[in-house]
């Protein structure tokens, strides 16, 4: 189902007047980058084994496999440029019009794409720590220098393995994004669902926040969500609806 004109307007009305504008976006966002979705019809999962690259107890035993597999893809994002939704997001935070958001990408491209009040539920590779020793905090770029070159990030005081703060298979999710990210979806008075199909919990909770205090949804996905029924806007094409608004952000 195709945009028209008018839904156009009427969503960038609806964006431009709402008291506080929240987005939440996951994978869906970053294909439109050229990053795969893990789960999606060309996902990684069918090729790679990403259960074990983001399992914890795996990573414990032996971190390689995440670091040459995964890491092919999470240390090369800074060859893949936002995409127009991650640039239309910015330009709106930039505006004032979009308070924060949530998201479920450990790509950093909405960082890159302008965005400041990124809260970040599913961990992100911007720190890498210890297991062992505490106060360790080394950067993404750090890292991804080390990554690339065929080597794995080591700990500066105890030598061991860094992990990133990505949020793996076993781990809890991160206590304080979780925190801020329900406050938010609590007070939005407008959630733009993007490129998710609102399938893994937490994030699949958010919006039911929103709604229970009379907020509007808005979802753009190219697969059917579970709240698609209580959308006060719904499309399928995110490109095309973002084309539209950042003409008239223009
Ligand atoms: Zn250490």
């Amino acid at each position: 189902m195709e945009a028209t004109t008018e839904d156009i307007n009427k969503l960038y009305k609806l964006i431009t007047e709402a008291k506080h504008l929240v987005a939440l976006t996951g994978a869906g966002v970053s294909t439109l980058s050229g990053i795969r979705d893990f789960r999606g019809k060309n996902g990684l999962y069918n090729e790679l084994d990403a259960e074990k690259i983001f399992d914890i107890y795996y990573f414990e035993k032996d971190p390689s496999l995440f670091y040459t597999q995964g890491g092919s893809f999470i240390y090369n994002i800074d060859e893949k440029e936002p995409s127009i939704v991650h640039n239309v997001l910015g330009k709106l935070e930039q505006r004032g019009y979009l308070k924060s958001l949530i998201t479920q990408n450990i790509d950093l491209l909405h960082q890159k794409g302008g965005c400041k009040k990124v809260i970040e539920i599913h961990g992100s590779p911007s720190t890498h720590y210890c297991f062992h020793c505490a106060g360790i905090n080394v950067s993404y770029e750090e890292v991804a220098e080390v990554v690339r070159k065929g080597e794995m990030p080591k700990c500066p005081k105890c030598g061991r393995v860094l992990k990133p703060a990505i949020t793996f298979f076993g781990e809890s999710l991160p206590a304080e994004a979780l925190k801020q990210a329900t406050i938010e979806s609590q007070q939005a008075d407008v959630m733009l669902i993007l490129g998710t199909s609102l399938t893994v919990f937490p994030a699949a909770s958010m919006p039911e926040h929103t709604l229970r205090n009379s907020g509007k949804l808005v979802i753009v996905n190219n697969m059917s969500t579970p709240l698609d029924y209580q959308a006060f806007m719904h499309f399928e094409d995110l490109g095309q609806v973002f084309e539209g608004l950042n003409q008239l952000l223009n």
